[in-house]
């Protein structure tokens, strides 16, 4: 399963192991990405987070083959001293954390603020000043709303792809006003890809900011009530798998139109070790990552997930699958939505020769078998479980 022989980059130069310091490791992106690089490679992980429970397989029994290349750091990285000496020890920094829940984007704005600029300023800061390379995760949510959504709804510009298609270097950055709370996250992670640019203008910080367009599969946050709070609101996968285990329709919030693009898990992750061996070809950019052939409405996205559910699970789809919700009622006050995600992928193609693979039923299929298998079970005691009075 290690990796043997030498490894070349896409240059045909031998790749030398490296110590890679990943914050947030304990995450969805996270755990498939220590899962590829303890598998593939012979890089070794310094994993810090403040749970390990998604990457559990990986740190036990400690007699597997890979077990002398992870070792787990339980931190908080809002404060803890032990943060600058583990990237240190590190050739590179990867920092996937994040609160990154739309649910709390607009209720918990403050921790929201704080977990995206404040929490990853010192992670910065000391990859800047120990001179370290940094790979910081972002999010497409930087680019808000597309130019498109501003025209009359029967223009016909709204077909042309320069007004919705989002390119790293020339798409403008659109948010909805301060009360809308739901862009705080959008905007302290604008900040702070402005700062990761300005340390690299200025001080020669070598860094990849990754914009990751709606990466799903097997993983994803949690199931409320089973291994998670029973009022948590996770993202879109965990909110429609829970109601599809749940026998109850799927909320479409305000009718569920607003677009999405979905890529596979794995099939981003395949970008991003591309990014960590090949430095010389990633250091300095913005790359998207996305499928921009897997585009659907929430709604479409919700009438596949039934189809397929029902398909994985053998049980027949309700007689109305889904059932409209106010975003006011889901969400509360201050939520805003983006409308449209379509990634442009000439940068990250010229750069790295990638393309996602994996389509939207394929990688639904796959997720949702996994959903069956590791949930159906807990929900079918939890719901016969008899409701204290
Ligand atoms: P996740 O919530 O599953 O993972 C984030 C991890 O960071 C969690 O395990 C959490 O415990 C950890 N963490 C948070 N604050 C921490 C702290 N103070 N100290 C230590 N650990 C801390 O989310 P994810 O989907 O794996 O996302 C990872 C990154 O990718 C985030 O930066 C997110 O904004 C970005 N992103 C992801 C997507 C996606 O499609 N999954 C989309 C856009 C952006
Ligand atoms: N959404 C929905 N029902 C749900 C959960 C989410 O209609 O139960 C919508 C949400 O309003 C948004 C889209 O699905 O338009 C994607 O939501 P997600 O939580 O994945 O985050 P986002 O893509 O907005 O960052």
């Amino acid at each position: 399963m290690a990796a043997t022989g030498v490894r070349l980059d896409l240059d045909g130069r031998p790749i030398k192991p490296m110590t890679i310091c990943m914050i947030g490791a304990g995450g969805f992106i996270g755990s498939h990405l220590c899962e590829k690089v303890l598998f593939e490679t012979p890089h070794k992980i310094l994993a810090l987070d403040v749970y390990n429970d998604k990457i559990k397989h990986l740190l036990e029994p400690e007699t597997q083959t890979w077990a002398d290349r992870i070792q787990f750091h339980r931190i908080n990285i809002k404060h803890d001293s032990r943060l600058e000496g583990l990237i240190k020890m590190a050739d590179l920094t990867i920092n996937l954390a994040a609160i990154c829940t739309p649910a709390d984007y607009n209720t918990r704005p403050l921790d929201t603020i704080y977990s995206n600029f404040i929490d990853a300023l010192p992670v910065v800061k000391y990859c800047s000043e120990n001179n370290k390379r940094l790979i910081h995760f972002s999010t497409c949510e930087v680019y808000g709303k597309t130019i498109g959504s501003f025209l009359p709804t029967d223009s016909p510009l709204r077909q042309d792809p320069s007004y919705y298609v989002l390119n790293e270097n020339t798409s403008p950055c659109i948010f909805g006003s301060i009360e809308k709370q739901r862009w705080s996250y959008a905007c302290a992670k604008q900040l702070i890809e402005r700062l990761i640019y300005a340390e690299g203008a200025e001080n020669g910080l070598e860094f990849t900011i990754v914009r990751p367009f709606n990466w799903i599969g097997p993983r994803m946050d949690f199931i409320p009530g089973i291994d998670g709070p029973s009022e948590g609101v996770p993202r879109v996968l965990a909110c429609f798998s829970n109601n599809l285990l749940r026998r109850q329709p799927l909320k479409l919030v305000d009718g569920g139109q607003s677009q999405r693009t979905f890529v596979y898990i794995k099939d981003a992750i395949e970008a991003v070790l591309l990014m960590i061996e090949n430095s010389a070809r990633a250091n300095g950019h913005i790359f998207n990552v996305g499928n921009p052939h897997n585009e659907v409405t929430v709604q479409q996205l919700a009438e596949m997930m039934t189809e397929v559910y029902s398909k994985v699970s053998g049980e027949p789809p309700l007689e109305s699958p889904t059932i409209d919700v106010s975003s006011k009622e889901f969400y509360g006050e201050g939520y805003d939505d983006s409308d449209k995600r379509i990634p442009d992928m000439t940068i990250i193609n010229r750069q790295l020769g990638w393309n996602p693979k994996t389509s939207l039923w394929d990688l639904l299929e796959s997720t949702l078998t996994y959903q069956h298998r590791t949930y159906a079970e807990a929900v079918k005691q939890a719901i016969s479980k008899p409701v204290a009075s």
